[in-house]
């Protein structure tokens, strides 16, 4: 059976995953969230100890992650237990950002990505779904912000959950960080693919982006 695989790539903090999911209700499909496959092997090389490049490429064949979709929701399996609230940490995020990075870590998430992919109509996030998980998606998003908007909406976002909640200046140097990483790396380095519609929300509001990416997938799919 055809699927509908929609790509949505973009830099740390763009709100990839929060439309995305949004998008995904609205349409029916199923939302999946890549970075939180990435994040649970940062929290595994935390927990272990392994973060470096041969320490975590040696310890690969004891990582099993998987995501379950409940009810259209997504919960992330690390070798049977459920990390989902762990995963959102900044430590955990700049343990991601390392690890993404590593040849082995990427090869054992590809296959994962791409048999979720061919089993379900998904709107997929992450960095390099248009370029390298699903090249032949019906509709690539490249959504991005400014680094500066992008840190700020974060700030606001942890500030609600967490009154120890790190400085601005740091979130941006963290987000400025990662896109560094992420977009330097030698591996599956974030880029936008040739083929994919950029939409820059540095100065759109959430519903506003919804919308915009909703009716872009449905005018391509003629849903
Ligand atoms: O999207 P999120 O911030 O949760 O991703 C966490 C980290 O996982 C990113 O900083 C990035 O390094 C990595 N990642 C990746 N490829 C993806 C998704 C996430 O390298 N498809």
């Amino acid at each position: 059976m055809k699927t509908y695989n929609i790509a949505i790539d973009g830099p740390s903090g763009a709100g990839k995953s929060s439309i995305s999911r949004a998008v995904a209700e609205e349409l029916g499909f199923i939302h999946a969230d890549t970075g939180a496959l990435y994040r649970a092997i940062g929290l595994y090389a935390l927990r272990n100890e392994c973060l470096e490049e041969e320490k975590i490429t040696q310890e690969i064949d004891n990582i099993h992650v998987s995501l379950k979709f409940i009810g259209g929701v997504q919960r992330v399996i690390l070798n049977d237990e459920d990390v989902t609230e762990y995963i959102r940490t900044p430590e955990v995020s700049m343990a991601a950002s390392r690890v993404s990075a590593v040849g082995a870590v990427r090869a054992l998430l590809l296959g994962l990505q791409k048999k979720i992919a061919a089993e379900s109509n998904v709107i997929m996030d992450g960095r390099d779904i248009g370029m390298v998980v699903l090249p032949d998606a019906d509709l690539k998003i490249f959504l991005t912000a400014s680094a500066e908007e992008r840190a700020s909406r974060r700030y606001l976002e942890l500030q609600e959950k967490d009154e120890n909640c790190p400085p601005y200046e740091q979130i941006l140097e963290d987000i400025r960080q990662r896109d560094y990483n992420d977009s330097h790396r030698a591996i599956a380095p974030l880029r936008q693919a040739e083929d994919a519609v950029l939409v820059d929300s540095s100065h759109m509001g959430f519903n506003e982006v919804v919308e915009h990416v909703t009716a872009l997938i449905r005018d391509t799919l003629g849903l």
